[in-house]
């Protein structure tokens, strides 16, 4: 199970956290000694897009850490205040400058080792003028024989990408969920 145990001070009035099972609750949580604040974690969400431009998909190199130089499809943490599809569109526009039309959610993707859930669309790219961000190093088109299969970054954009051109083949998308171990 994921233990992340991470949070070392209270986020209220700055005392030093212990983790314990507080009162009516099952597991141990971030219990600050100073004001008795309870610091709940919960898993991050994670959504991008698979954008596409006729049998091509857009991938980008990343200039980050970690897998920097690796590719992956645009995709980066859900901020509050916004939908799942409103971060999709907004990661894709950061990370490859790139103007979409979002079709439907596609992957939903457990990385529990992690505590995070990806979640990926479809999109349909309206034109080819990319315009990265200082998160990748380049955005570039690619067909299915020419995907960097050894070099894409993650799991999840793999099982993604693999799911894209299974579906694409037999013609029909569905909603793809799974767990990535
Ligand atoms: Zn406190």
């Amino acid at each position: 199970m994921f233990e992340p145990r991470r949070i070392k001070h209270c986020r209220a009035c700055g005392n030093p956290t212990t983790y314990r099972v507080p009162n009516d609750d099952n597991r141990e949580r971030a219990v600050c000694g100073g004001c008795g604040e309870i610091h709940y974690e919960n898993p991050i969400n994670v959504v991008g897009t698979v954008p596409v431009w006729e049998d091509r998909v857009l991938l980008c190199r990343r200039n980050i850490e970690p897998r920097r130089g690796f590719w992956t499809l645009p995709a980066g943490f859900l901020e509050l205040g916004e939908s799942t599809a409103e971060g999709a569109l907004r990661e894709t526009d950061e990370e490859a400058g790139a103007r979409i039309e979002l079709q439907g959610l596609f992957t939903v993707l457990n990385v529990v080792r992690v505590g995070q859930v990806h979640f990926f669309y479809r999109a349909q790219l309206q034109d080819t003028g990319f315009n990265p961000g200082p998160e990748t190093i380049e955005a570039q088109l690619f067909r299915e024989d020419e995907i960097p299969w050894e070099e894409i970054a993650f799991r999840t954009v793999r099982d993604t990408l693999r799911h894209y051109f299974e579906d694409r083949r037999r013609g029909v998308f569905e909603v793809h969920v799974g767990d990535i171990s």
